[in-house]
């Protein structure tokens, strides 16, 4: 079985102290501290963590980028280039918080991906329907307008994480059957759009936590998982890798 890729998704928590306690938590178990771990954190704590970080495996994510490219007038932005220089090794674009708070989609988005490409960072790229579009019967109608973003990218390595937006922080998980299923569509739709022959892994995002976790990582193409409010506290998080570790 391939490797199974966990990324812990701070969202908008943290503080100096409480980030180095679970970091050293997390360090702490050998089934944690391999390649294939990962931490996105808020950006002002990118490089403190990336400090934290040194000597260990796990990698350094970012939670966002900006569309533009290049060094320039913009204030507040940072681009995939910083996020390069200072560590990072993957960026979480078009998470659900941000097309739902800050209305990101499609053009904003595809250049996000380009620039996170041609800085050399790997993508996670987060797509999923909504409530109201899978009563609807549309979700695979959104998530393939979503991956429309990497129509012809050209990368060697590309995750999709599959969250759907009312699994999200919500304690309700979409069951093993809908996930296989999207899973299984999005990995069909992403080798028709992308350019060339890259390594795509598709997430599962929502509500993952130490008790799921098993079941949710031995689905067929469920790759591995992009974990919000259980990646916040050290216990759950290291139970969630260390499922991860035992099926690879
Ligand atoms: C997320 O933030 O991507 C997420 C999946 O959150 P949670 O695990 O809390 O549902």
């Amino acid at each position: 079985m391939a490797d199974k890729l966990v990324i812990g998704n701070w969202k908008m928590h943290g503080r100096h102290a409480f980030n180095a306690q679970l970091v050293k938590q997390l360090l702490s178990s050998e089934q944690v501290d391999r390649a294939g771990v990962a931490l996105a954190v808020p950006a002002p704590y990118l490089v403190s963590v990336g400090e934290l970080l040194k000597g260990s495996r796990l990698s350094l994510a970012a939670q966002d980028v900006s569309q533009f490219a290049d060094d320039g007038a913009y204030t507040g932005e940072t681009s995939a280039q910083m996020l390069a220089d200072v560590g990072c090794a993957y960026v979480l674009v078009g998470h659900s918080e941000r097309r739902q708070y800050l209305k990101e989609e499609g053009d904003q988005l595809r250049r996000k991906l380009l620039n996170v490409i041609a800085a050399g960072l790997t993508p996670v790229y987060c797509v999923g329907e909504t409530l109201e579009e899978r009563e609807a019967g549309r979700h695979f109608a959104v998530i393939r307008e979503q991956l429309s973003a990497l129509d012809g990218v050209d990368s060697g390595a590309v995750v999709v994480a599959y969250e759907p937006v009312w699994a999200i922080g919500t304690g309700k998980v979409a069951s093993l059957e809908q996930i296989e299923e999207v899973h299984h569509e999005i990995k069909a739709e992403c080798l028709r759009r992308l350019k060339g022959s890259a390594t795509i892994r598709v997430l599962y995002g929502g509500s993952v936590k130490a008790e799921n976790a098993a079941a949710i990582l031995s689905i067929d193409n469920v790759d591995g998982a992009l974990v919000g409010g259980a990646s916040l506290v050290p216990e759950s998080f290291s139970m969630i890798c260390q499922t991860a570790t035992k099926l690879i």
